[in-house]
């Protein structure tokens, strides 16, 4: 008997859901952790008040003096809440958070100890971070990196921790972080947004991107996850037969959230409320064992820090429960995977939803201008946008007949076709005050009429206009929304600029009007991004050739996709718009690629081991069974054994010919892992990996999910899909 999985279901079938203590409002708790607006006024003086304020509004530098207030106010905050510790939170490459605490005791002369955190110790820190991923940044044998505090995403108090957002960059200046070029980007698209504004509205100063995630997860009993190998070292299943009943009946889907998910959910939220992470909406998902956590939409920075700290809470939180979250984006084939779909949309300092349609014409003509733009920036960027959604472990879900395919197109839904369809024919130059008027009444004003009856969706799209934002459905469900974020933005930033310059240029040189000139431009915008645009569905073949012809790309691999990073005219648009220069794209490159190697590298590794030393074993074992129930029937019937032992005879032989598939194929990976651990050339290494040791997964799965059929339950000791999925 295998003890280990028995022991995991005999443990995971005798739980019960976990008291949680919850408050009776959840709003009377919000952001009780966090040193936001009321924590600041009360513990800091006027001027530091201000300061930090301006420092969030208007990017405004904090002088030293200030700082020093603003860290004494802060600690006595953080004490006055029990924090013991500081620590610079910051998200390097590796995608996830890193933190090293440090006390606020510090000894004074005559053996006496205070608690001390000053300006110094709040504005900048330099961690010995030689490990973190740096792509050649920064030369181990001078591991110099610091952090610098971000003042616009609050600090926070997590356990007994304060926790002080912050960017992380070498001494010579790149961005060593997510963080660094998502601010570049955001200030980008802020300053090019705005400048934009000011043909519809001159009093916008300010605009801000904003996010919505929504984080699809797993949650498995931990006494399961643990007892399979390939879930503790790589977050899914590598092999494992489907279960008989699946997702088909699609009885999960917003259905009654079982009780120990739910304690964990309430649980969740509650730490989440005193995070002031807004959390709003859950429900389960399409497979089994499958949930959705989403929030109230926040400015991009601060939306971006709360989802990485999220993931961390999950796990945390997780623990208490006897649950593991898988945040992979394929733990289980057969059913579905899970993403993180990102809402993203611009708003005004004066309170304009910039994709939201208005209720003028004129403000209507401003939402067509950034609807507009944002289509015609993923039309020119299509590549890029796949590029920064890319990993090893989103290759499973894009293009798998569930998640929205490799090919980056934009859904817009059939009303605003129609209204694209119309402005694609305004006239070229001045329009007559008669098509004006009409545009006016008939096109341009409609719109939030029609918008609020354009109900339909698309599912299938990894773009799509869902009313008043778009929604970018690619995005992986262990991804650092800071990556796509910074694309996203860097690209709309980089049309708009565009955009206005086209636009001046026909109002000084043609003497245009400023709404001629806008629809003139719009209107071959329109022309130019109608390849991007598709409604029909993005999982069938039909549109892999489709979108062939139209010129789009569909990089279904990561080391495809990632290529173009490093192509001269990203590394142009994200040095001229200072995200990032050179080094810094380069960099990213280097890390993402080697992430991907090091992922597949792993894999194939557990998955060589499970496959030799826990399934051929077993099968040997059984196999042994069946010979001994041969040989006893033999020793009874004599020659008529052979009509008796039939069955056995061929399971005998089918198990060797699978034992025999397994080991070739192990082998024959083992070969092409060291080839491919030789090649001189990243490019080469991640190619080597992806088309030559990759292919072997499936190969060994497959003979791995024959044995799981035909071997004695008993035996097998790797917990099977329905134990994982089933239990509750
Ligand atoms: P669904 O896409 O599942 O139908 P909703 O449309 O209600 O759900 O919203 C999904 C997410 O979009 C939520 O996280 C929500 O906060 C976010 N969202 C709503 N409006 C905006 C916006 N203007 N900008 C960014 N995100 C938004
Ligand atoms: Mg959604």
């Amino acid at each position: 008997m295998s003890t280990l999985r028995f022991h995991a279901v005999k443990a995971s079938l005798e739980r019960t859901p976990i008291k949680i203590k919850e408050p009776n409002r959840r709003s009377s708790i919000f952001g009780t952790n966090v040193f936001n607006e009321t924590a600041m006024r009360q513990y800091l003086t006027k001027d530091a008040f201000v300061s930090v304020l301006e420092a969030i509004e208007k990017g405004a530098k904090i002088d030293r003096v200030i700082a020093d207030h603003i860290s004494t106010g802060m600690k006595e905050w953080a004490l006055s809440k029990g924090a013991t510790h500081y620590t610079h939170w910051f998200q390097p490459l590796t995608g996830a958070t890193a933190e090293k605490h440090d006390a606020f005791f510090e000894t004074i002369s005559g053996g006496v100890a205070i608690e001390k955190f000053d300006g110094g110790q709040l504005v900048q820190q330099e961690p010995d971070a030689s490990s973190f991923p740096n792509g050649g940044i920064r030369n181990t044998f001078e591991a110099r990196g610091y952090t610098a505090w971000d003042p616009t995403s609050p600090a926070f108090i997590y356990g007994t921790t304060l926790c002080i957002p912050t960017v992380f960059v070498a001494y010579t200046g790149e961005a060593l972080d997510y963080k660094t070029p998502l601010l570049r980007a955001l200030q980008a698209v802020d300053n090019a947004a705005v400048a934009v504004c000011k043909y519809f509205d001159k009093n916008v100063k300010k605009v801000n991107a904003s996010l919505g995630w929504e984080q699809e997860y797993f949650l498995i009993d931990s006494a399961l996850a643990a007892s399979r190998p390939d879930i503790s070292l790589t977050g899914r299943t590598l092999l494992g037969h489907s279960s008989a009943k699946g997702q088909q009946l699609d009885d999960h889907y917003f259905g009654t959230i079982p009780n120990r998910a739910m304690a964990y959910m309430r649980d969740l939220e509650t730490e989440c409320m005193l995070l002031g992470i807004p959390v709003k909406t859950r429900h389960n998902e399409v497979a089994p064992n499958q949930f959705e956590l989403a929030p109230i939409y926040e400015e991009a920075n601060l939306a971006v820090d709360h989802n990485s700290l999220l993931m961390d809470v999950m796990h945390k939180v997780a623990i208490r429960h006897n649950f593991k979250v898988l945040l992979h984006e394929k733990p289980f084939a057969g059913v579905n995977g899970s993403g993180k779909h990102n809402n993203w949309s611009l708003s005004t300092d004066t309170g304009v939803n910039l994709l939201s349609p208005g209720k003028t014409p004129m403000s209507n003509l401003q939402f067509l201008t950034f609807f507009i733009n944002t289509i015609k920036a993923v039309r020119e960027n299509e590549e890029l946008l796949r590029a920064a959604i890319a990993s090893a472990s989103n290759d499973h879900r894009l293009g798998a007949n569930e998640a929205p395919p490799a090919i980056i197109s934009v859904f817009i839904g059939d009303q605003l076709t129609k209204v694209l369809e119309e402005l694609e024919t305004v006239t070229k130059g001045k329009l007559s005050p008669q098509e004006k008027t009409d545009l006016k009444l008939n096109v341009v004003g409609k719109i939030p009429e029609i918008l609020l009856d354009n109900t339909d969706r698309n599912r299938t799209s990894p773009f799509a206009f869902t009313g008043n934002k778009f929604e970018f459905r690619a995005v992986g469900s262990t991804a650092n929304c800071a990556n796509p974020m910074t694309v996203l933005n860097t690209i709309v930033a980089k049309q708009l600029i565009d955009f206005k310059e086209e636009v001046d240029a026909l109002i000084d040189k043609k003497s245009m009007k400023k709404d001629d000139a806008v629809f003139n431009v719009l209107r071959e915008y329109i022309k130019q991004s109608k390849a991007i645009l598709f409604e029909g569905n993005g999982y069938g073949d039909a549109w892999e050739k489709e979108a062939k012809k139209r010129g789009l790309s569909n990089n279904k691999t990561t080391p495809e996709a990632l290529k173009v990073k490093i192509s001269k005219a990203s590394i142009a648009l994200f040095e001229g718009l200072g995200v990032m220069n050179k080094v810094e794209s380069e960099a990213r490159y280097e890390i993402e690629m080697e992430e991907y190697i090091l992922h597949v590298q792993i894999e194939s590794r557990v998955l060589g081991d499970i496959a030799r030393n826990h399934v051929v074993p077993t099968a040997v074992r059984y196999q042994n069974v069946l010979i001994e129930n041969v040989k006893g029937l033999k020793e009874i019937y004599g020659t008529g054994f052979k009509k008796l032992a039939k069955e056995q005879l061929t399971l005998i032989e089918e198990i060797s010919e699978h034992i025999e598939a397994i080991n070739s194929a192990v082998t024959n990976m083992t070969a092409e892992r060291k080839t491919a651990n030789n090649l001189s050339t990243l490019e080469n290494k991640a190619s080597n990996y992806c088309d030559k040791v990759k292919p072997f997964f499936e190969v060994i799965r497959y003979h791995c999910d024959k044995l799981e059929l035909l071997i004695d339950d008993e035996l097998w000791p790797l917990t099977k899909y329905r134990e994982l999925l089933f239990t509750k």
